[in-house]
């Protein structure tokens, strides 16, 4: 049975709320093997001025639109939005300031793709996590695992879709840099595999332990990242949580295979995900 988008909006909205739909492809999401030669990104926040090339070379190669006030001056995005998939924000307190890049991880293995039924959201063994808007049916459960609250909904849009960073995939099949990376004037942003990305972080951490806060970010966190972070001061502060080193596949998958595909139960099932992958935000803000 194909349900495609329109059908699966058209069921939610009649308000079926136990309807089964057999033939979903629910399973898994892919992990592929060895991904410590696969792309990766290093953000150094310390080497970061704020001047946001990255963000404004981000919207141009992916076509984003820039949103205007009402005199047609841009008005700056506050967070990670639909139109809007890295975003340079400022932490700043009595002592210290940073700065710091928001973008998708892609992590080595993806909550997102995870708890998507159809296989929207694919690992490719090179590194990115892609997303192929034709196979989405705006669930939105991608939205709800994510522990890093990175896909993004077009809300405004009559036919929405999810965004998200895409890590330049077709850019880096070419053999060339993500465009942020490419565009960094400080070397803020460099690209590599992961295994060069953390031997360099490493590397920097040795050299400069007094200017480093001593932790490579996404190494290990959720099962490691594909984007990888060294800062001057914690990942908490800087809008990072902590989490633990178990990939969220291992939990979120069982949930998958136990609730067969019917919204009723799902509901209940992505209740607990959503415990599961932010409960760790939550303890350090209570
Ligand atoms: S950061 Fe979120 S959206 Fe990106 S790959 Fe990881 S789980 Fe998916
Ligand atoms: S990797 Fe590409 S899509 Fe992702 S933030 Fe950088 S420029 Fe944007
Ligand atoms: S281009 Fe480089 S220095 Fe400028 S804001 Fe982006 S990461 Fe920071």
């Amino acid at each position: 049975m194909e349900v495609n988008r329109r059908d699966f909006l058209k069921i939610a909205g009649a308000g079926i709320g136990t309807l089964v739909l057999p033939s979903l492809d629910v399973k898994a999401a892919a992990i592929p093997g060895n991904l410590e030669n696969a792309h990766a990104m290093l953000y150094d926040a310390t080497k970061c001025v704020g001047c946001r090339a990255c963000q404004v070379a981000c919207k141009k190669r992916a076509g984003l639109p820039y949103v205007m006030d009402e005199n047609q001056l841009y008005e700056m995005p506050t967070d990670l939005n639909g139109d809007t998939w890295t975003i340079i924000k400022l932490y700043q307190d009595t002592e210290t300031y940073s700065y710091v890049k928001k973008q998708c991880m892609h992590c080595v293995a993806p909550a997102c793709a995870s708890v998507c039924p159809v296989a929207a959201l694919e690992k490719t063994p090179e590194g990115p996590v892609v997303y192929h808007s034709y196979k989405c049916i705006g669930c939105r459960y991608c939205m709800t695992a994510c522990p890093f609250d990175v896909p993004k909904y077009e809300w405004d849009e009559t036919n929405p879709i999810i965004q998200k960073c895409d890590f330049c995939a077709d850019l880096q099949a070419a053999g060339q840099q993500p465009a942020c990376s490419a565009a960094c004037p400080t070397g803020a942003l460099i690209s590599g595999t992961r295994a060069e990305m953390l031997a360099i972080a490493h590397q920097r951490l040795a050299d400069h332990p007094d200017q480093y806060f001593n932790h490579v970010y996404g190494e290990y966190e959720v099962g490691g990242t594909s984007m990888l972070y060294i800062a001057g001061i914690s990942y908490e502060k800087l809008g990072y949580p902590t989490l633990k080193n178990q990939p969220i596949p291992d939990i979120t998958w069982p949930y998958m295979k136990a609730v067969p595909f019917v919204f009723f139960g799902m509901a209940g099932a992505m209740s607990a995900i959503y415990y599961w992958t932010h409960r760790n935000k939550e303890e350090e803000e209570g």
